[in-house]
């Protein structure tokens, strides 16, 4: 018999309509017994929350890390999280990024409410059980399971606002497939050496500023302006900016203040390619590339690694991005207040 805890948090596996909208009510125990428990499992339950993940901060993501290590006692094979889809790729990377235990810790949630016609609630839920206990997660670290496949946290974001199949891992791909009690393995995620956080109390602000066409340097210089500890950019195609955001950069760092590039597009990693304001000129500015992160999951790297080494965080970041060969030429770069642009 297999032994698996399940933490609920709430978002739509557990909403129901009420007058003002939808709304997470349904308790772990509630949503264990829509799902069925799956033979040769026992469950037990508790709740960490009813919210919407777009309700959660910082400071309670780490309180959701702390509840999931707690739920792996000495006698759990596995953890299974329901939580909302929102923000459920970061969620599950910072999870990730701590996790230091073979055994397996497994995100799961839904699209449609638990009161729909044809909820995807409890077959997620009891795929993600499967998922927990199998030996076949052992060892992949925390995972995303949704829609019969589970996916690494690394690299998982969601592709469908409203479509069963929410999530996917673009260029890398599902590592489990579940199909009735069968879970299968496709892939091994590659994963880093886990960040020893302290889960008490919240991660440092870390902004991420979205390029557009013509994007000017105002939202950049205000988030530095806002007390922002790092900055991530969300940049064009393999990793550009305006000549205004790659001019401000440049200050951005020299004022100590950490700054990744990811893209705006989905899949792939960025490179420092161009001039004109592209990625050479980030690069020279002394940004970090990192590789095919989506901004929101480099953001929670970032930050994670500013708590853990606020005075240069960077070779934990770098450290990260190297594990499977996706960052383009990741340069250290030390970001002491004061010191001028790195050169690339
Ligand atoms: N749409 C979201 C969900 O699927 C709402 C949330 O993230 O809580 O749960």
């Amino acid at each position: 018999m297999r032994r698996i805890h399940l933490l609920a948090t709430g978002g739509t596996i557990a909403s129901r309509r009420g007058p003002d909208g939808l709304a997470p009510v349904t308790r772990a125990v509630d949503l264990l017994a829509a799902a069925g428990t799956p033979d040769g499992l026992t469950v037990t339950t508790s709740d960490v929350g009813t919210v919407g993940s777009f309700a959660l901060g910082t400071a309670d993501l780490l309180r959701l890390v702390a509840e999931v290590h707690r739920g792996l006692g000495p006698e759990v094979d596995g953890v299974v999280v329901t939580h909302g889809t929102d923000t459920l790729e970061e969620s599950v990377f910072l999870a990730d990024l701590v996790h230091d235990d073979p055994r397996p810790v497994v995100f799961t949630g839904a699209q449609r409410p638990s009161d729909s016609p044809a909820p995807d609630g409890p077959a997620n839920l009891a795929a993600a059980l499967r998922v927990a206990a199998s030996p076949s997660a052992r060892d992949a670290g925390v995972l995303l399971c949704f829609d019969g496949l589970a996916f690494a946290a690394r690299g998982v974001r969601k592709v469908e606002t409203l479509r069963s199949g929410a999530f996917a891992a673009p260029g890398r791909g599902p590592v489990l497939r579940v199909t009735g009690d069968e879970v299968t393995a496709l892939s091994r995620p590659v994963r880093g050496t886990p960040i020893p956080l302290d889960l008490d109390g919240d991660l440092p602000r870390v902004d991420v500023v979205p390029l557009y066409l013509g994007a000017d340097d105002v939202l950049l210089r205000a988030a530095a302006g806002a007390g922002a500890a790092g900055v991530v950019l969300q940049a064009f195609g393999a990793g550009n900016a305006t000549p205004a955001v790659a001019a401000a950069v440049g200050d951005v760092v020299a004022g100590g203040i950490p700054v990744l590039v990811c893209s705006r597009v989905p899949a792939g990693p960025v490179a420092p390619l161009y001039t004109g304001g592209g990625g050479a000129d980030l690069a020279r500015a002394g940004a970090v590339f990192a590789g095919d992160l989506s901004p929101w999951q480099a953001r929670v790297l970032l930050a994670a690694a500013l708590a853990v080494a606020p005075a240069d965080p960077l070779p934990i970041v770098t450290g990260h991005l190297a594990v499977d060969g996706t960052a383009q030429d990741p340069v250290r770069r030390s970001p002491r207040p004061g010191a001028g642009p790195a050169s690339a």
